[in-house]
């Protein structure tokens, strides 16, 4: 993952991957970014003294082109200044950075595989959106989506308690259960889980935490849902048997 992509502040957008075709770059269109300075900030212009053009305040919002595919994303957020002093012309000059509070349709933060289930690609997308606005509900989206992967390998929503009643697992309990069934995603399943938890409770997400809990997924769906160590393990042992041809049909 390139966690450059996912900063929040731009000296100029980067090149996402379009979230359409996954394979084009969204390029800024003509007239990008539009901005407007907020009526606060233009109060402070006029009445402080002591002025400074850092403590500008605009408001942007741009379009976005696939070159591949044509998928227009809208962006949105603030643009902010800042000063810096050029070493060779001795002079303050002034920067901007955008700071990025919305992208539609969201650029995808890990691969959305084909096999992924609609129930649980849903929550991912969702969860990619959310990152810019909220990160704790781009948590708990994280969260929902693994009860989701529980349900897609049919694991148990209820069971046995030492009373021998039967009672709702929770999601942890999931976990433990899909253990058993398919060992070696317990710790991935338990990160994700409580990063989703302390989102859910705090109503806060780092962003670290949250670019770890998209990896972590990343590396547990590629084993799960499109099975990429088995299929890898698959082909070497057909060459093998097959002494190296990769067709024992054609000699
Ligand atoms: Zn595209």
């Amino acid at each position: 993952m390139k966690r450059d992509l996912w900063n929040h502040s731009f000296s100029s957008l980067p090149k996402w991957t379009c979230p359409a075709c996954e394979s084009g770059s969204l390029i800024a269109m003509e007239g990008f970014p539009h901005c407007e300075e907020t009526e606060e900030s233009k109060k402070e212009r006029q009445n402080h003294l002591e002025w400074e053009p850092e403590w500008v305040r605009e408001k942007f919002v741009a379009l976005l082109k696939c070159d591949e595919c044509g998928e227009v994303v809208t962006v949105a957020g603030t643009k902010q200044l800042w000063t810096y002093e050029d070493y060779d012309s001795h002079e303050q000059c002034l920067g901007e950075s955008l700071i990025v509070r919305h992208v539609y349709p969201a650029p995808h933060i890990i691969e959305v595989s084909e096999e992924l289930p609609s129930e649980c690609a849903e929550h991912l997308e969702l969860a990619f959106e959310l990152y810019w606005v909220d990160k704790a509900a781009a948590a708990n989206r994280l969260r929902i989506l693994i009860e989701r992967v529980m349900d897609h390998f049919n694991v148990p929503v209820e069971g046995n308690s030492k009373n021998d009643k039967t009672h709702r697992l929770n999601l942890s309990e999931r976990i433990d259960e899909f253990e058993m069934m398919k060992p070696g995603h317990k710790d991935a399943f338990d990160a994700l889980r409580i990063v989703g938890n302390h989102g859910s409770h705090v109503g806060q997400a780092d962003r670290k935490a949250l670019l770890d809990s998209f990896e972590i997924l990343e590396g547990a769906l590629s084993e799960l849902i499109d099975e990429k160590k088995a299929k890898l393990a698959a082909k070497a042992k057909a060459l093998i048997q097959n002494k190296g041809n990769p067709n024992p049909y054609v000699k």
